[in-house]
């Protein structure tokens, strides 16, 4: 039995006995080498549901932003790693119950998909134990690399090039399941903190403030660099932010529902001065 139809049948399971009124899962794109996110509420629909190795978004975030976890009912979910990373920092951030939300967890490599076995986020702890220890954060990335051996004002160039395209349409943020805020700092302006026009000054301050804000916290899904319309590289931002928690901090984003957020927590015995 192929993959799909096991998980077809996990979530007719759920949805037959009630023990979830919704499945979030991927169906076809409007292209063939595209997927996008569907929401089953019947057993009729399951046939919608597809899952091969298309099926990269984090999809997550809609369990906040959409409200799905509201009324207290329990909802299924298909999740990569990274989406199960996003679940247990949006449980550590108190953004949703944890026990509402059914894990249908799977990984890709190449062309094969395999399950993964458990349906809560506490089933999983042994497995993101075991990504964190793998060096997918590493700085083995050429082009970090490239960046690294620039000089600071060769870096800031190339950093200013790429921003120079962004037009703030906040795709970014509104595919990032770690952007739930209900008001963005960029929608303020009474004080205004940051110019929303797409210039230089203002772009850099969008783009820096986002990432600082997803420091210790990004789970590196890609979805903010595959919704950028003028393909910025934002994963390079996220990667480098990523190895700078791993290295400075020894903090993976996501790693339990009861992590302590890297930039909102201290120890005692912090050798920095700062804390005496
Ligand atoms: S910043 Fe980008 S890569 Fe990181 S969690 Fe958000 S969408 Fe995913
Ligand atoms: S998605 Fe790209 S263009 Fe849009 S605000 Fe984000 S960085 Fe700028």
């Amino acid at each position: 039995m192929s993959i799909e139809v096991q998980y077809r049948n996990r979530a007719k399971e759920l949805l037959s006995s009630g023990e979830v009124k919704l499945v979030v899962g991927y169906t076809g794109g409007t292209t063939t080498d595209r997927r996008r996110p569907v929401f089953v509420s019947s057993a009729e629909q399951v046939d919608r549901l597809v899952l091969d190795e298309l099926c990269i978004a984090n999809l997550s975030g809609y369990l906040v932003t959409e409200g799905l976890l509201s009324d207290e009912k329990r909802v299924a979910i298909f999740l990569r790693p990274e989406g199960i990373r996003s679940i247990n920092i949006l449980a550590a951030e108190n953004q949703l119950n944890p026990d509402q939300v059914v894990i249908l967890g799977f990984e890709t490599a190449g062309n094969t998909i395999k399950l993964l076995e458990g349906s809560n986020a506490l089933d999983f702890i042994e497995y993101v134990v075991s990504l964190s220890e793998n060096p997918v954060v590493s700085d083995s990335d050429p082009v970090i690399e490239k960046l690294e051996k620039m000089n600071a004002q060769e870096r800031f160039s190339f950093w200013q090039d790429e921003f120079s395209k962004c037009i703030k349409c906040y795709a970014c943020r509104q595919a990032c399941p770690m952007c739930y805020c209900r008001r963005c700092i960029v929608d303020c302006n009474q004080p205004q903190w940051i110019n929303t026009s797409a210039h230089t000054l203002g772009n850099f301050e969008w783009n820096i403030i986002r990432a600082f804000h997803l420091a210790g916290r990004c789970v590196e899904c890609g979805n903010c660099d595959r919704a950028c319309p003028v393909n910025i590289p934002l994963r390079l931002i996220n990667r480098r932010m990523a190895i700078e928690s791993k290295n400075s901090f020894d903090h993976y984003a996501g790693l339990s529902m009861t992590q302590e957020p890297m930039l909102a927590s201290f120890k005692k015995d912090d050798s920095e001065t700062f804390i005496l």
